[in-house]
Formats: structure tokens, C-alpha cells, sequence
């Protein structure tokens, strides 16, 4: 297994970040089959720590276990220093949880169904009522009066988010939470992932969708069959060795790439497109590179399908070795 970010395992002065989320050797089995397999993983501070693998990688066993409602068959989970096994209830009001599929009040409203909840977290009520009228606003439902029994998934997906971020946790764990967005609610979502990592919570998010991953995440951690089989950044991770295809487009006409990993590129006539074949994921760097000549970035993308094979071929290699 790659293990590239060191662990801070003890809580340490302020101005080092503190482990938020400690999983150490986890392990759950079904019918003596292990769905997660010795699984360690810490997350910390203003981290966004993306879980992600094929179906059936242990992903959902991971979260259920992390947020308590699973129990492991070995191994300690560990939130904001209360071990989830000894001290449920302290680890749990640590956690702002949004499953693949929130339940909430179908008669009741938005800001109704929030207050409940809101309730229930022992919030007190002029907190309650300003950290609802907030979250609203940030999730893009201020004003809709819509019972929620009437909502589109999208719709929920996105007052799932608000529940999640309710009570100010220090600790968000998400499943699949960009499932049923259009394009507009990803991009509120990953703004307001970031505001909340910059805010210094740790997050730790479940997809399939590398793409989305790969942009809104700090770390990536990537299971296969019940094993961390990679943790690292998406550029240590996706550094790989086989060939990934990045497309640039510029305003005006782009300059010679000439950056470690690149294999090729080629041109458009006008040279204001390029499309480069490169081992590693390079787009910070081409982004980086363009600003500093003055170039306006059009477009500038990596080609999911290809991360995604080579990165399953490693899943395979791994799990097989
Ligand atoms: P993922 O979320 O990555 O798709 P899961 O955690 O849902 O993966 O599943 C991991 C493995 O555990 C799969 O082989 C799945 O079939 C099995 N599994 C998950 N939940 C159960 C369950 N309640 N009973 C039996 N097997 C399960």
C-alpha cells in the first residue's frame, strides 16, 4: 500500500492539525467475508478526504462504521479523541452525517424539517433559527415554501447538506452527496465543502465519481475489496505510470509544455487547443504556467475515462499483490 501523508496521532498544540477522524486496523465481515479490511485512515482538520473505489470496494461499511452506526468486528474508530465504541454519544455529537439518502419529513417544510432536527441536536433557539436561515441561503432553499414530501432528489440532496452542516460539527462525513445534482448544486456543494474545510473541519466524502473527486478533494483514499489499497494526494495517486490525457484550450495561443510526465502534444492549427498525453495528472501545473504568461484559461480538463482505467488497473494490481 502507497502511504504518503504522515499521521499526527497524538493531539499536539494548535498550530498542528489534530486528527479528526482516527480509523485504526478496522475490519468488518459478512457471512465471514470481509467487506473492510484492516482499514487504517486518519483525517484531519480542514482536510477533505475523498473514500473512493469501485462497488463493493467497502466504501458504505466504512462510513456506517465511522459514523456509529455499524459496529466493526475489530478495530478502533476514533473522532475528535472519543473512541466510538467506548463513548458513542460524545464521537456521534461530533459528526454532521449526510447518507446517500436523508430521511426528513415529507409534511413538513425546509426550515421545519431543520428546526426539527435542530431540536433534537439541543440547539438553543435564536443559534437554531440563525444557523437555519443560513443554511438556507447557502444550499440555495431560502424561500421555498415547497413541502419536502414535494422535492426533487436534488432537492433533498441539497437539504441533506444543510442537515449535515446543522449543528457546526467539527467532523462531515458524506455519502455519494453529488448524486442527483444538476451542475449548478455541484458547484454550490463544492463551495461549500471548501468554506468548510477552510473553517477547519475534516471531512471525509464516499464516491465513485473520480472526477468529482479529483477536484474537491484534499486527499484521496482508494479501497478495493475491503482494503486501502492508495492514500495520497489525487496527483501522488494518479501518478501512475501510464498515460493520462490532459485538454487544454486557451484564449490565445498556448506555449511549449515542456513539465516531467509529459509524453506528447499535440496542437490545434491555431495552437489555441492542445492535448497532451502525460503520466501524471499535470493540470495545477499547466494552470499555474499559463497564468504566469498572461494566457486566459478556456478549458482545461483531464479525461475522466482514462484516470479512471488506469486507476482501477492499479485497484486490480494492488489487490491482487
Ligand atoms: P461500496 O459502498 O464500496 O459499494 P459496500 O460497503 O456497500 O461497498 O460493500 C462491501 C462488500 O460488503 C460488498 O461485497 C457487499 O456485498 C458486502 N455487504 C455490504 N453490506 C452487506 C450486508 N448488510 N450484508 C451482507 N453483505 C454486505
Amino acid at each position: 500500500m502507497l502511504r504518503i501523508v504522515r499521521e499526527c496521532s497524538i493531539k499536539q498544540p494548535a498550530f498542528i492539525l489534530l486528527n479528526m477522524i482516527e480509523l485504526t486496523d478496522l475490519t468488518k465481515r459478512y457471512n465471514g467475508v470481509p467487506a473492510v479490511d484492516n482499514l487504517s485512515l486518519t483525517v484531519r482538520e480542514g482536510e477533505i478526504v475523498g473514500l473512493l473505489g469501485p462497488n463493493g470496494a467497502g466504501k458504505s461499511t466504512t462510513i456506517l462504521m465511522t459514523t456509529g452506526l455499524i459496529e466493526p468486528d475489530g478495530g478502533v474508530i476514533t473522532i475528535d479523541g472519543h473512541i466510538m465504541q467506548k463513548n458513542p454519544l460524545l464521537a456521534k455529537a461530533k459528526i454532521g452525517y449526510m447518507p446517500e439518502d436523508v430521511g426528513f419529513y415529507p409534511g413538513l417544510n425546509a426550515a421545519e424539517n431543520l428546526d426539527y432536527f435542530g431540536r433534537l441536536y439541543g440547539m438553543e433557539t435564536e443559534r437554531r433559527k440563525r444557523r437555519i436561515d443560513e443554511l438556507l441561503v447557502t444550499v440555495g432553499l431560502d424561500g421555498v415554501l415547497t413541502l419536502v414530501g414535494g422535492y426533487s432528489k436534488g432537492m433533498r440532496q441539497r437539504l441533506g447538506l444543510a442537515k449535515a452542516l446543522l449543528n457546526e460539527p467539527p467532523v462531515i462525513i458524506l455519502d455519494e452527496p453529488t448524486a442527483n445534482l444538476d451542475p449548478v448544486g455541484v458547484s454550490d456543494y463544492r463551495r461549500i465543502v471548501r468554506e468548510a474545510a477552510a473553517d477547519g473541519a475534516a471531512l471525509l466524502v464516499s464516491s465513485h465519481i473520480l472526477s468529482e473527486m479529483s477536484v474537491i478533494c484534499t486527499r484521496i483514499a482508494l479501497l478495493s475489496r475491503g482494503k486501502l489499497v492508495a492514500d495520497g494526494t489525487w496527483q501522488e495517486i494518479s501518478d501512475h505510470g501510464s498515460d493520462l490525457i490532459v485538454r487544454v484550450e486557451g484564449r490565445i495561443p498556448l506555449p511549449e509544455f515542456s513539465l516531467d510526465g509529459i509524453g506528447s502534444v499535440s496542437y490545434t492549427p491555431d495552437r489555441k487547443g492542445a492535448v497532451i498525453v502525460t503520466s501524471r495528472d499535470i493540470r495545477c501545473e499547466i494552470a499555474d504556467l499559463l497564468a504566469s504568461e498572461g494566457i486566459p484559461l478556456q478549458n482545461l480538463q483531464i479525461d475522466a475515462g482514462s484516470a479512471e482505467e488506469a486507476l482501477l488497473q492499479r485497484f486490480r494490481k494492488e489487490a491482487e499483490a
